[in-house]
């Protein structure tokens, strides 16, 4: 596709340069529909999700010339019923201190996502504890601390390499003293050895328990949009590794990819909790199905 025309939203591609005005119209054919599933699957929807979609968009219309206007909003609607029920905040719960395990790839973002949480959380009233888990990257310690600083939350952290259950259970020890609402606890991203990083996240939620045994109450999964199909991939991965109870889905800023999210949801049914639209503190927003949709067909 020549660039102009990638930058558009899906119906821009449909209709094609210059013909994409309101006024042009087609007809709902197999034809339109194949261009449509081309699309769908080219912005990484996956084969089931798009054919699905656009069965759903063709049904009781197969036949009828529509305007561009008319497709953009049937397509829009399809994708956000999909979204519609994976569109969930994360839960809170009374139980103080809330523990949340934050697992993902290296490079996903969980490192920033943990601290534009932190910040929203402290924003809202609560009283926020970070605890540096990835104990084998000082870099990552060093940023989680920058970004700890930025929220003004504090981050405990334990020498590099050092245990991170054991870290992890000071930090929930240390958080329960303080009384601290919330405890984020970072963890290791190295999917190399994925025996190692499993007894490690068992070994973290094991030693927790044994001082509160219904933590982690959350189990953040950090997903980069970017990587497309990719990302279908580590949720199976990671929900063999963990308990994952919800989606933070970053980098959502800038990718004409966001497609995946259609397919995580089709498949997975898991909650969305929050998109990351930036790299900034501020850039993290609660995940709007009506809002992505239009945004993905554009
Ligand atoms: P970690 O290794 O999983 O902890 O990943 P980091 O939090 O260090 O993020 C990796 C890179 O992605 C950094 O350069 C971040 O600034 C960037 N990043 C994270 N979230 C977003 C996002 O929502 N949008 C954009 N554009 N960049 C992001």
């Amino acid at each position: 596709l020549p660039e102009q025309a990638q930058s558009k939203g899906l119906i821009g591609r449909l209709f094609g340069r210059g013909d994409s005005g309101p006024v042009a119209r087609r007809t709902l054919d197999d034809d339109m529909l194949e261009q449509l599933e081309e699309l769908l699957i080219a912005s990484d929807m996956g084969v089931d999700t798009a054919l699905r979609v656009t069965a759903n968009m063709a049904e009781g219309r197969y036949g009828r010339k529509l305007s561009t206007q008319e497709i953009k909003q049937l397509l829009a609607q399809e994708i956000a019923r999909v979204m519609e029920p994976v569109a969930k905040p994360m839960p809170l719960y009374p139980k103080r201190p809330q523990v949340v395990l934050v697992v993902g790839v290296n490079g996903s973002g969980k490192t920033t996502t943990i601290g534009k949480l932190a910040s929203q959380f402290k924003a809202a009233g609560k009283k926020v504890v970070i605890a540096a888990g990835d104990t084998f990257r000082a870099a990552a310690v060093e940023q989680l601390q920058v970004w700890g600083d930025r929220a003004g939350v504090p981050v405990l952290t334990a020498p590099e390499g050092s245990d991170p259950a054991s870290l992890a259970f000071d930090a929930l020890t240390k958080a329960q003293a303080d009384g601290a609402d919330l405890l984020m606890i970072d963890t290791a991203g190295r999917l190399q050895n994925r025996a190692d990083l499993m007894e490690e996240l068992a070994k973290i939620v094991r030693v927790i328990r044994k001082i509160d045994e219904t933590a982690p109450h959350n189990t953040l999964l950090v997903l980069d949009a970017t990587t497309g199909q990719n990302a279908l991939s580590q949720v199976e991965t990671f929900r063999k590794l963990a308990d994952v109870s919800g989606l933070v889905m970053t980098k959502l800023d800038g990718t004409a990819k966001g497609g995946v999210l259609v397919a995580l949801a089709d498949k997975f049914g898991m909650p969305i909790h929050a998109i990351g639209v930036g790299e900034q503190i501020d850039d993290l927003a609660p995940f709007d199905p009506e809002e992505f949709a239009a945004a993905l067909t554009g």
